[in-house]
């Protein structure tokens, strides 16, 4: 095949093998601790044939060479365990909770500093990478849905010296390709969408330099969060669906976005594909959609708006985003969350029925009124 594959065809056809007569159309899970020695793979902390089929598939779909962790946040610190000790890094104010707390960690011991920014306002946020190591983008951010501009934040970064690491966990590769806009690193939750069923968690650190890959495959074998094969397996069975799961979703959300701009409870919808979002017509040109996620802030703040997750019925009140099933939840209710808007309820939106969704939705937040 001459002919580069689309993104929805990777997904599908990556990672199969040789395809020799008799093969398993799929690849099996090797369920293995160690290999028999002269081969290229020896002990399972260090490379396994599921995780290599799922690898390729997210390194084809990024364009880059993957590697899978334990976790998203496993994979977010193989990524800073790679920078020196006492380095700088530049992160969004609003980045996934997970990573901020992580650095305020590592901040709190002096293994390095971090410096939170408007990661929309480019021009606030490049002003911020003198000396910095790292400028770590989110985009859109979790859970304010925030665009960052990242092709002039990744050749501004660069400018002042720093890498520039992209967490696509909200975008997947299907609706951005950071590597693409020049990019060092980009990290995924394989938890989320490219899993997409609950019921893995699992990370992922994809870089087409073989520097950092090399670097990266290290900080993997020697801490040793590496995933279960049988989670590969199950991430990548999910994977293969992603193209037809983001399609259903999005049209979901921007569905329940549009009407929820006008119902009488809700004060402000957080979604790009809105045409007057602070971020629309960013994400309009970076992005191929705008994706499966929005934020919703419920009138009257806090109280009202977690009855609003008390009295949903269909949508599940829990945290964590990106599976087939609707999720909401008020996210200011974690520790560290408390700079957002009291009201603010993350929903990610899933495959149901829309018209499923929004007599749910529409009950729960009117209950109380
Ligand atoms: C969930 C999440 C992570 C962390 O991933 P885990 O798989 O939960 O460790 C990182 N970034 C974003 C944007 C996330 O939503």
């Amino acid at each position: 095949m001459t002919k580069e594959l689309s993104p929805a065809t990777k997904a599908v056809a990556l990672g199969r093998g040789d395809h020799a007569a008799g093969d398993p159309l799929n690849v099996p899970v090797a369920l293995t601790s160690t290999y028999r020695a002269g081969g290229t793979r020896t002990y399972g902390r260090d490379g396994n044939a599921t995780w290599e089929a799922l690898e390729a598939v997210i390194g084809g779909l990024e364009g880059g060479d993957a590697l899978v962790f334990a976790s998203g946040l496993g994979a977010i610190s193989a990524v800073i365990e790679t920078l020196p000790v006492g380095a700088t890094v530049v992160i969004p104010a609003d980045a996934y909770n997970g990573t901020r707390r992580l650095l305020t960690d590592l901040a709190g011991r002096g293994r390095l500093a971090f410096r939170p920014v408007d990661i929309a306002d480019t021009s606030a946020a490049l002003a911020a990478c003198g000396g910095a190591d790292l400028l770590w983008i989110e985009s859109p951010t979790n859970p304010l849905m925030a665009i960052a501009d990242i092709g002039a934040l990744v050749a501004g970064g660069h400018e002042a010296g720093a890498l520039v690491a992209v967490d696509n966990t909200f975008a997947t590769p299907l609706l951005q390709r950071p590597l693409e806009l020049g990019a060092d690193v980009v990290v995924h939750s394989v938890t989320k969408l490219l899993a997409g069923h609950s019921d893995v968690v699992m990370g992922a650190v994809v870089t087409a330099s073989q520097d950092l890959l090399d670097a990266f495959r290290r900080r993997r074998s020697l801490h040793g969060a590496i995933p279960g094969p049988m989670e590969a397996f199950l991430a990548l069975r999910g994977l293969r669906t992603l193209d037809v799961r983001l399609e259903r979703a999005q049209a979901n959300a921007a569905e329940l976005a549009s009407r929820l701009v006008s119902h009488p409870e809700v004060e402000r919808v957080r979604y790009p594909g809105l045409s007057d979002d602070p971020g629309h017509s960013l994400a309009a040109k970076q992005m191929a959609g705008f994706g499966a996620m929005l934020s919703v802030e419920v009138r009257g703040g806090a109280e009202p708006a977690e009855a609003v997750c008390g009295r949903v019925r269909l949508l599940v009140p829990a945290t964590s985003l990106g599976g087939v099933e609707t999720m909401i939840e008020r996210r200011g209710r974690w520790e560290g969350e408390q700079y957002l808007p009291p009201g603010l309820l993350r929903i990610s939106v899933g495959l149901e029925n829309i018209e499923d969704l929004w007599s749910d939705l529409d009950q729960a937040l009117l209950g109380g009124s």
